[in-house]
């Protein structure tokens, strides 16, 4: 029996940026369960899957996370090999560990596969390097989007000296200004909001703390979205390259 469910990591747009465990999963898929943020091109490399869309975005027609349980479920029960396939990576704001535990839980079999996160590839298409020696040691991902309404501690955001890089904030972004210039965020930290990233039609737009909510406005910024927060988000526009970086130096570069 190959009854099994894989949570596989389409990665952000680019078909190319799929793994090499991602094509293999889903060749042997049966059933392959695409949400809406993956794109169908990955779809090239089913032998013979049925293909389920089960979208669910935001404000939108969505299919209730119950069904997919059962759905999934329900072929394995029949003896399918599944493949839930998921934008980005299926940990990451992603419900992959609700619905492995949820799987694993009813004696299912779940192998998940990692995919490139948005915030990740988004930064790397812009030539932003998340992490710098000397600029910034280290990054957090957050969700600016909760369903329980829980709150950040936008202090420790604005403090810590990582650089912020934001999921589903396109719609947040005057509560992400405000809340990080209370946490004591430099009201000139450079922003880069990055719209589509990886695929043909992806946009970016520069700005800063104070800025961006405005520019974003101008630029007509849509979801699906990342924000990259801190000093490496003015990286290959403006002058933290030609200003030469501390990471630049000859005793960090050993
Ligand atoms: N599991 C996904 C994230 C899902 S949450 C991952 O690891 O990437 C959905 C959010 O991801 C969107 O609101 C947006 O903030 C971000 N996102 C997904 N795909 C994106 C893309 N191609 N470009 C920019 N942001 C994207």
């Amino acid at each position: 029996m190959n009854a099994k469910v894989w949570l596989v990591g389409a990665g952000p747009g680019d078909p190319e940026l799929l793994t090499l465990k991602a094509v293999r999963a889903l060749r042997e898929a049966d059933v392959v369960l695409i949400d809406d943020l993956v794109n169908p091109a990955v779809l090239e490399h089913c032998s013979n899957a049925r293909i389920i869309p089960v979208g669910k975005r935001g404000g939108c027609r969505s299919t209730p996370q119950a069904f997919i349980h059962r759905l999934m479920l329900r072929y394995t029960r029949h003896g399918k090999c599944v493949v839930r396939l998921k934008g980005g990576d299926p940990c990451i704001f992603g419900r992959g560990g609700e619905e492995a535990q949820w799987l694993r839980e009813r004696g299912v079999k779940v192998e998940l596969v990692n995919g490139i996160t948005a915030g990740l590839a988004g930064a790397t298409q812009c030539d932003i390097p998340l992490t710098l020696r000397g600029v910034a040691r280290g990054v957090t991902l957050v969700t600016a989007h909760t369903q329980d309404d829980s709150s950040l501690n936008w202090q420790a955001l604005a403090q810590g000296g990582t650089t912020l890089v934001i999921y589903m904030g396109v719609a947040k972004l005057s509560e992400i200004r405000e809340q990080l210039l209370a946490g004591g965020m430099a009201a000139d930290t450079p922003v880069a909001m990055i719209e589509n990233a990886s695929l043909p039609y992806q946009r970016e737009c520069r700005s800063d703390l104070t800025a961006m909510e405005e520019d974003a406005l101008s630029f007509q910024l849509k979801s699906p979205a990342i924000l990259v927060i801190g000093a490496v988000a003015a990286c290959a526009t403006s002058s933290l390259w030609e200003r030469g970086l501390p990471a630049m130096t000859a005793d960090q570069s050993a």
